[in-house]
């Protein structure tokens, strides 16, 4: 077999994972990052896989769609788990890390390894670049912020017009400024005595209607395209679902269930939670408060919490774009362009969400472009694990809307009599999740292992 060469571009959370994946598997990969140039407005750090709002990588409850995706990608020796289990900090059930020491961990790796050249450019035309770099193929991984050039040829070569749209990102609050009198550590569901990662501050029926009534009357960044602003119905900003009913918010991120009682043995009528934003504890992220507000009313508004009377914003919640395709019409089930079959398309960019799913999106096309390299077909995977759920998704779904991975998107199951009777819904997770499990055992026995050898 000859030597085949990969162009990785972009060294997110999936670009990461493709160029890992084929590097250990004794594929050169060229890997084109373009922050070492220029950040763009959501990063802060010049290392790769920034976690560029939470730091979360969601649940490790294996009984859980995110803990299914985990443990496929864990058996595909994913980079970002590794690195994000070395460097996690606590937050009850899931994997959340310290971003920078997870970040600068997933560099490191990556430029010691002798089959990857890490090149510092802002790309712009991946034939070209290609040519340059006497590449074979191409993973194209950058993000939901892809620069200009690229967007630009994406759009004009692959794309057409529908190309983005609009995502938000919750406050950050200096820990030091909190008033831990009138919150409470506790995860949910969990005994109040056994503490938690989640602050949480507790609020009576009326501090959360005047809190809602304020959200919805405060001033809200404009934007010039207004109309184009749609958002993820998993990641809606605050004040957004402050408009659609004052009680969204409650059945939602403020829901108070499995956090009662609170400090004064009191049933919270809605609670904030805060999340650490670093093993220190010095800075905590206001879950679930991604919002439009302009940065004033953020201040003003987000001061009205039990507890945040004084607090001061590491940095304030906005809105940003997100760019990707509409996979069903593009791309082919292996991520391969239909147009540029040598060109594939991992993470974000291929129309799922959120930073677990796109690095197991790099691992998928990095599988594929191995495959292709040893000359076998592409192989589906099947839709009972978590990642073919995923790509069945963006494969099938009309008008393409980003999703995270969830058990809607995996086939049901048939409950017998008997386990009807019992919980219902914890049974199908667990028969949902165990299924997952075996097919992808067998799945990757079958083919991945034959693959990877
Ligand atoms: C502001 C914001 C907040 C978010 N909040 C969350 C959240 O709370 N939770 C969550 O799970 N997800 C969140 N997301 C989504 C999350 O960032 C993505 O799911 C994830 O990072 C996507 O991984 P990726 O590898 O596809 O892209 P990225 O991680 O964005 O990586 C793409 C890489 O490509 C590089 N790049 C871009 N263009 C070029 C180019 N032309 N040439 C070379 N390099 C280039 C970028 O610098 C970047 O390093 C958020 C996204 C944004 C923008």
């Amino acid at each position: 077999m000859a030597m085949k060469r990969v162009l990785v571009i972009g060294a997110g959370l999936a670009g990461s994972e493709a160029a890992m994946f084929l590097a250990r598997r004794d594929i050169q990969v060229v890997l084109v990052e373009g922050k070492t140039v220029k950040l763009n407005p959501a990063q802060k750090i010049p290392t790769f896989a920034e976690l560029v709002c939470t730091n979360s990588l969601k649940s490790m409850d294996a009984t859980s769609g995110h803990g299914i995706l985990k443990n496929e990608m864990k058996a595909m020796g994913s980079l970002v788990l590794e690195c994000g289990t070395l460097h996690a900090v606590p937050a009850g059930d899931a994997l959340a890390v310290d971003r920078e020491k997870f970040s600068a961990e997933i560099t490191k790796r990556l430029s010691e390894n002798p089959n990857i050249r890490v090149v510092s450019l802002d790309a712009e035309n991946p034939i070209e670049l290609m040519k340059q770099f006497e590449c074979d193929f191409t993973i194209i991984a950058t993000g939901p912020l892809t620069t200009s050039k690229l967007e630009q040829w994406i759009q004009k070569e692959v794309s057409g017009d529908d190309f983005y749209f609009y995502d938000a990102i919750a406050p950050v609050v200096d820990a030091d400024t909190l008033d831990l009198t009138k919150m409470y550590f506790k995860d949910r569901h969990k005994a109040m005595e056994e503490g938690g990662d989640y602050l949480n501050s507790p609020m009576t029926k009326e501090q959360y209607y005047e809190f809602v009534e304020a959200l919805a009357g405060a001033e809200k960044v404009q934007q010039k395209d207004f109309e184009d602003w749609k958002f993820f119905e998993s990641c809606l900003p605050i004040d957004l679902m402050a408009e659609r009913g004052k009680d969204t918010a409650r059945f939602s991120c403020m829901k108070p269930v499995g956090l009662e009682p609170d400090i004064k043995g009191k049933w919270p009528y809605a609670v904030v939670q805060l999340r650490k934003e670093n093993l220190l504890g010095s800075a905590y992220n206001l879950v679930g408060f991604q919002t439009r507000l302009t940065y004033k009313e953020q201040v003003r508004v987000f001061r009205m919490i039990p507890g945040l009377e004084n607090a001061s914003f590491i940095h304030l919640g906005s809105c940003h774009r997100n760019s990707f395709l509409n996979a069903r019409k593009l791309l082919n089930t292996d991520l391969s362009s239909k147009k540029f079959p040598e060109i594939y398309f991992a993470g974000q960019i291929t129309g799922v969400e959120g930073y677990t799913e796109s690095a197991s999106m790099g691992l998928y096309a990095a599988f594929q472009v191995l495959r292709k390299i040893r000359g076998e077909d592409p192989v589906s995977f099947p839709v009972e694990t978590a990642m073919g759920a995923l790509v069945n998704y963006i494969m099938t779904i009309e008008k393409p809307c980003p999703s995270n991975i969830n058990f809607g998107l995996l086939p049901s199951v048939e409950l017998t009599k008997e386990q009807y009777r019992g919980d219902r819904k914890r049974t199908k997770k667990e028969l949902v999740s165990k299924r997952a499990h075996e097919v992808f055992q067998n799945f990757y026995s079958a083919s991945i292992v034959s693959t990877l050898k």
